[in-house]
Parts: structure tokens; C-alpha cells; sequence
């Protein structure tokens, strides 16, 4: 029988809560767990999106972070207190999101929107378990950027280590990148797996062509992102 989830299903057992970033649900057995927040205004449409399935909030054990940009965590410090959920990122980027280091951010970006420190209960590392989920560490986008891979179901949750952008597969700006070298590499890492379907942080989920699509891009990375003439 097919669970209900929270959000749109996408795969068994698991929820998309679309917005500018993607947030996921993931039911296993009795777990659910969230995986990235969006902005701090998106909160609501995540609690609608429970109730909307009649599944109670505090089911959510964990919410994953795959890093710890705004666009991705500013929900975290709501969601964790009206759900008593551990918030659970990687060791390197858990300094960002409980605020004792003050995150990089463009200067747009800094001067319009706030930052909401998290208490971080769980800093991940590479290899790490989380119920069905095994944590890669793929750096460049942040240090301690990482992938959730649920080898099982064949779904990878990408977060921003590659992502999706009419139709195909990218990374984002350069400018956003702790190491844009490292974040080239880390797509090698996540195409020796064996992917049915991506599930990013921006974009829409891909069933179809992964390895492909994921070929595609390392094909042009290096020259894309890398090797752009100074301007
Ligand atoms: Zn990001
Ligand atoms: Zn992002």
C-alpha cells in the first residue's frame, strides 16, 4: 500500500513541497523526516502540507539540511520548535546554521534577508546513516554540503550539489560556491551511483535519463564553470 505523505507524492514514501528551493518528505515506517526548509516564509506551506495530509507534525523526527544557505535552512529554527524534530546537518556547515559563524552570502543577499540560527542536534558526516538515507558529503557548493542517497529506492536528494534547470542538470553560480573545483568533483562522486530519480533543491524532480543528464553536465562543467575567460 502507498503511504500518505506530506506534500506531492513523487516517489513511494516520499513528498515534494515545491517553492524556490525544494523541500522533501520522507516516510520510513514510523520516521518522517523533512528535508530541507526553504526561506523562514515558507514554514506555513510546510505545516499545510501535513495537515493537508492528516499527518501530525510532530511525526517529523529529523530535518535534514543538505547545507546551510538561508534558502535552504531559514525555516529550520520554526520547524524545529513546533515539531521537536533534531535538526541535522553536516559537521562543516553546522557553524552556519547555529549562528556562531556568521554565514558568506553576497552582498545582496546580505543586506535583505535575515538570518535564523538553528540549534544543530546532529552533525552528519560522510557515510553517516539516517534511516533509509546514507549522507554523502559532497563539498563546493558550501564545505559541508551533502547529498542523501536512499540506495534502496534508487532517489537521490541532491540539495544544490547539482541541480535542475529546464531540463537539464546544472550547478549553481559560481559566486555561490565555497570551491567551485570541489563542486565539479562532487558531481564525479554522485554519478557513480545508481539513480532512478533526482531530487533537487531547485528545479523539478528527474525520473528519466539521470546518468545521461548527470554525463551531460560533466562534460561541460569543466568548461562552463571553470574555465569562463576573466570578463
Ligand atoms: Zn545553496
Ligand atoms: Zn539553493
Amino acid at each position: 500500500m502507498t503511504e500518505t505523505v506530506a506534500g506531492r507524492p513523487v516517489v513511494d514514501g516520499v513528498g515534494i513541497i515545491p517553492g524556490f528551493v525544494n523541500s522533501y518528505t520522507l516516510r520510513s515506517g514510523e520516521e518522517t523526516y523533512l528535508i530541507d526548509t526553504g526561506f523562514s516564509r515558507k514554514a506555513p506551506k510546510i505545516v499545510r502540507a501535513f495537515e493537508e495530509a492528516k499527518l501530525p507534525l510532530d511525526r517529523v523526527g529529523k530535518v535534514l539540511l543538505t547545507h546551510h544557505h538561508i534558502d535552504h535552512m531559514g525555516g529550520a529554527a520554526y520547524l524545529v520548535a513546533s515539531t521537536r524534530a533534531a535538526l541535522a546537518c553536516h559537521d562543516e556547515d553546522a557553524p552556519f546554521v547555529d549562528g556562531r559563524v556568521r554565514p558568506p552570502m553576497p552582498l545582496l543577499m546580505r543586506l535583505f534577508m535575515r538570518v535564523h540560527p538553528a540549534p544543530v542536534a546532529v552533525r552528519l558526516k560522510e557515510g553517516d546513516r539516517v534511516g533509509p538515507l546514507v549522507v554523502l558529503h559532497v563539498p563546493g557548493h558550501t564545505p559541508g554540503e551533502v547529498a542523501f542517497y536512499d540506495a534502496a529506492e534508487k532517489t537521490l536528494f541532491s540539495g544544490d550539489s547539482v541541480v535542475e534547470h529546464e531540463g537539464h542538470l546544472s550547478i549553481p553560480a559560481a559566486k555561490y560556491a565555497s570551491n567551485l573545483e570541489q563542486a565539479v568533483q562532487s558531481l564525479e562522486r554522485l554519478r557513480a551511483l545508481d539513480v532512478e530519480v533526482l531530487l533537487p533543491g531547485h528545479g523539478v524532480p528527474v525520473s528519466r535519463n539521470v546518468a545521461a543528464l548527470l554525463d551531460d553536465l560533466i562534460r561541460r562543467a569543466p568548461a562552463d564553470y571553470l574555465h569562463r575567460p576573466a570578463k
